[in-house]
């Protein structure tokens, strides 16, 4: 996996870097699969494009892939794409980078430093897809959840109990783990 590219020979012409890579090459990512909270069903798709700007390295990126995850209503995995687009402003660690320079009306900008020869991407493109996974994955947006009395999932049918009382509470969902 090269993900890093060279400083020096870099110029205010775009690079284009692509690659596409294993999920679990990246420890982070591999975690989210070890927990069960995401399972990759595609190799991630990189491309970057690199430039040099003043004395800076601007990089805009896509990151995209397929992913399995269990809903956090009816616990039913789902599958979905998984897109990261972002821009990337390298600065060299030595100097701070000096924020006038940069314009923040960009949306998703990131500032970053780079140290030696080198930028290597991994850790950022690791950060973007773990930003990507919703916090509570929903399979739809009106997913009915499952039933608080018996379990049944509401997506498919109303089970007939009476949940009038109950109220519909996700607290319930907590006696239920997901099945893999
Ligand atoms: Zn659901
Ligand atoms: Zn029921």
């Amino acid at each position: 996996m090269v993900m890093k590219i060279r400083v020096e020979g870099l110029s205010d012409t775009p690079v284009v870097l692509s690659d596409r890579v294993k999920a679990t090459d990246f420890p982070a990512l591999a975690g989210l699969e070890e927990r069960g909270e995401c399972r990759f069903l595609e190799p991630l798709e990189v491309n970057f494009s690199v430039e040099k700007e003043y004395d800076h390295v601007r990089v805009h990126g896509r990151v995209a892939t397929k992913v399995g995850l269990a809903c956090s209503r009816c616990l039913a995995e789902y599958e979905t794409d998984l897109v990261a687009t972002f821009t990337i402003f390298y600065s060299k660690a030595s100097k701070m980078p000096v924020e006038e320079e940069v314009s923040l009306s960009e949306g998703d900008l990131i500032a970053a430093s780079y140290d030696g020869e080198y930028i290597d991407f991994t850790s950022e493109i690791e950060e973007q897809v773990l930003l990507e996974i919703p916090f509570k994955p929903l399979c739809r947006e009106d997913c009915k959840g499952l039933c608080v009395k018996c379990g049944a999932d509401l997506n498919s049918g109303e089970c007939g109990c009476d949940r009038s009382g109950t109220g519909f509470t996700f607290s319930a969902l907590k006696n239920f783990t997901v099945k893999r």
